[in-house]
């Protein structure tokens, strides 16, 4: 059986044991003759699989009673919309920080209803940075309802070290690092992630709410299906079956493996490998701030650009794949989420030592 090196910033790699066991019991689902998407969501076995997805990814979170899960479709780009809807209007404002394309989408659609102020931008530095400490003063942040942020940017390939420091909830799109590290929940009102990096398939977005967070619901009406609350504890319509159901094997993987801090061990060791060896000389160079590196998604150029589609053809002839960067960006990108196996980076590693060889 022939595996690549996947290096895809999502749809990303996914556990082999998770892929396998689904592999083995797609035909008969405990067998009961039909696959799992085949059956009814309101049914025993899929029920059961929401409950034990919705309990492991609290195990595995800390979060207590006072959180509610959701398992959402929309992508995480449907969050953007969602979040305002409930939570803003004519008289309310927010904070947004904007660290990268995907935070200045979020705040596209904030500005639809309600006020957003943007206490830092980096769009001026091309989003090569993210604020540095003192630098994002949030203390005026009290009368927001929510200061949003993007804990990992995927594109640029910045992350934030810690949450940043807010009298006022949190708001996260955690698409790109959610439950590579143990995060501070007691900050957050809501965190929101596409699944098809750390968490599984694309198809799902997971959602996790504070319910004291959730009370602070705007007054004026919602639409049904964009209101929080009309999913929160029940199952409003037909969820992405096969999508949840990976993410619950990728959950029990997580815990399996040691829960998250295992994952931020090695993600950093990880990360700090291969940075090791952009930094080694001139040859390779970090597109972004070193304060501000991301251990999801390793940004790079090679000092003549025009090496990369040599560098792009020969890594993907060695079986390193979907290394290129963001259409928008261009230069070479590794995304190494949870299921990136050290193997991955050290195959890599060793490719750039000998494409460096060969042509510096
Ligand atoms: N936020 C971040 C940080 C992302 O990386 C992405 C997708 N790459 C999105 C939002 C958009 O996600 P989706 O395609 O699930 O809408």
């Amino acid at each position: 059986m022939k595996r690549v090196h996947n290096f895809s910033a999502g749809p990303a790699v996914l556990p082999l044991s998770v892929l396998e066991r689904a592999q083995n019991e797609l035909v008969n689902y405990h067998d009961k003759g039909s696959s799992i998407i085949e059956m009814s969501h309101r049914g025993p076995e899929y029920t059961a699989v929401h409950e034990q997805a919705t309990a492991r990814l609290k195990q595995i979170t800390g979060a207590d009673e006072d959180w509610d899960v959701m398992f959402l479709q929309g992508g995480a780009s449907m969050q953007f919309l969602q979040v305002p809807y409930n939570f803003l209007n004519e008289d309310r404002k927010a904070v947004y920080i904007d660290t990268g394309s995907w935070s200045s989408k979020a705040m596209k659609e904030a500005k639809m209803f309600g006020r957003v102020d943007v206490p830092f931008s980096g769009k001026d530095e091309n989003y090569t940075r993210l604020p540095e400490d003192g630098e994002l003063d949030l203390t005026g942040s009290g009368d927001a309802q929510y200061v949003h942020f993007t804990s990992n940017n995927t594109i640029f390939g910045t992350q934030f070290a810690t949450e940043p420091d807010a009298d006022t909830p949190l708001v996260c799109d955690a698409s790109s690092d959610f439950l590579s590290r143990p995060l501070d929940l007691s900050r957050y009102g809501l965190i929101y992630a596409g699944a098809q990096k750390n968490l599984g398939p694309s198809g799902v977005t997971v959602v996790m709410i504070r319910k004291s967070f959730l009370d602070e619901q705007r007054p004026e009406a919602i639409p049904t299906i964009l209101n929080y609350k009309t999913h929160v504890g029940k199952l409003f319509h037909t969820p992405s079956v096969f999508a949840v159901y990976m993410v619950n094997y990728v959950l029990e993987w997580i815990l399996d493996s040691g829960g998250l801090s295992h994952f931020e061990t090695v993600n950093e060791q990880k990360a700090a490998r291969l940075y090791e060896e952009l930094d080694r000389d001139d040859f390779y160079r970090g597109t972004v701030d070193k304060g501000s590196r991301s251990r999801m998604n390793v940004t790079f150029r090679i000092h003549d650009a025009e090496l990369e589609p040599a560098f792009l053809k020969e890594a993907a002839g060695r079986d390193l794949v979907a290394l290129k960067g963001h259409r928008s960006v261009g230069g070479i990108r590794a995304s190494i989420y949870n299921a990136c196996p050290e193997e991955s980076v050290e195959a890599l590693i060793a490719f750039m030592k000998d494409f460096r060889a060969a042509n510096g």
